[in-house]
């Protein structure tokens, strides 16, 4: 098949080519939106990541020109208007799991970093000033730590934040048995946010997940407590989230995703102008760590994203359907 790879790095290409597919790449570096679709023409698949826009003007356009699979490097599909897809004749595929280690070690790793300034302490020795005001954590052994969306990646994370002796706190419709087994305790989210001096988020974006920790949300948690997003952005209402940080209600933010983040991420701007004021804002707090949605980004997950992409692509060609379907 041929298959326009939207949103190309030069690390997609390498791992792609590496997986050894039997299809024909063609390397689009633009995001995916209505004007670029008709860079797919041609095409029998669509190949895209988390901040191509597959929405309904884009859809059809992909689909008028010939493009009957998407084929999603990611797990998560709230990119994707699914009744679009199937209005314009498109399945959708995705990578269910690739590597929930990835991702949960990450937020480990803005933990830790975060908690014990070591952004402020790497740039401090480096300018030789050994002084340790300003750097003061806390002991993560003892803490409780609050896990809204207890799947692959909740559960990576859960396993980690109990061998450094937290107590650990869950939110998810659906309980699952590997956390429980850990210790883990479901509550209420009211609950969780008030008993936790760490919230991670792992649940997907969804309508009913947009903005869940808002104003009211940030209210009932714990003061001084630490907020951490490897998710999707828009679960945080990040105007509020600037208030709580503001007022000091809110004492560490951590972030790997960010709301309006298709508009910055996974490019180099280092020589532009940012425009968005509230992500700016953001970069001012001591207290706040973000990184550039890299948490799934290591060679065993690029490897397993590669494969299961190419794993999609050889079903649809063979039988109609992706090995993984979205819908
Ligand atoms: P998963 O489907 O295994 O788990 C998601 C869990 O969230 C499920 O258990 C589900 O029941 C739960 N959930 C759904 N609605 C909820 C709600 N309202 N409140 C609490 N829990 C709820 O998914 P996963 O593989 O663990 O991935 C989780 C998310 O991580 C993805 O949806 C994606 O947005 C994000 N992600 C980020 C990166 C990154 O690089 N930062 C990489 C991969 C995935």
């Amino acid at each position: 098949m041929q298959v326009a790879v939207f949103s190309t790095k030069p690390y997609d290409r390498r791992f792609l080519r590496e997986a050894g597919a039997a299809h024909e790449f063609r390397w689009v570096e633009a995001r995916l939106d209505s004007h670029t679709a008709r860079l797919a023409e041609g095409c029998d698949a669509a190949c895209l990541f988390v901040n191509d826009r597959a929405d309904a003007p884009a859809l059809a356009a992909l689909g008028a020109g010939g493009v009957r699979l998407l084929a999603l490097r990611s797990a998560g599909f709230n990119h994707v208007d699914l009744a679009a897809a199937a209005a314009a004749g498109i399945a959708v595929g995705r990578v269910p799991a690739y590597s929930p280690e990835a991702v949960a070690e990450h937020a480990v790793a803005l933990i830790l970093a975060l908690n014990r300034r070591i952004h402020r302490a790497y740039a401090r020795v480096r300018e030789g000033n050994f002084a340790l005001d300003g750097l003061l954590g806390f002991d993560l052994h003892g803490r409780t730590v609050g896990v809204i969306g207890t799947g692959q990646i909740g559960t990576a994370f859960a396993r980690i934040m109990a061998g450094f002796g937290c107590r650990l706190l869950g939110h998810d419709p659906q309980e699952n048995p590997a956390c429980l087994a850990l210790g883990l305790q479901y509550v209420p989210l009211e609950e969780l946010l008030a008993g936790s001096d760490i919230v991670s988020l792992h649940c997907p974006l969804l309508p009913a997940t947009r903005h869940l920790i808002d104003d009211a949300a940030l209210a009932c948690m714990k003061p001084g407590a630490m907020l951490v997003n490897t998710s999707r952005g828009a679960i945080l209402d990040t105007r509020a989230v600037i208030g709580a940080l503001k007022s000091g209600r809110l004492g560490h933010l951590a972030l790997d995703v960010y709301e309006e983040e298709e508009r910055l991420f996974f490019e180099d701007l280092s020589a532009t102008v940012i425009d968005d004021d509230v992500f700016a804002r953001l970069l001012t707090f001591p207290n706040v760590l973000i990184t550039g949605h890299q948490g799934f980004f290591t060679a065993e997950a690029m490897r397993a994203i590669a494969a299961t992409t190419v794993a999609n692509l050889d079903t649809f060609a063979a039988t109609g359907r992706p090995l993984h379907p979205v819908g």
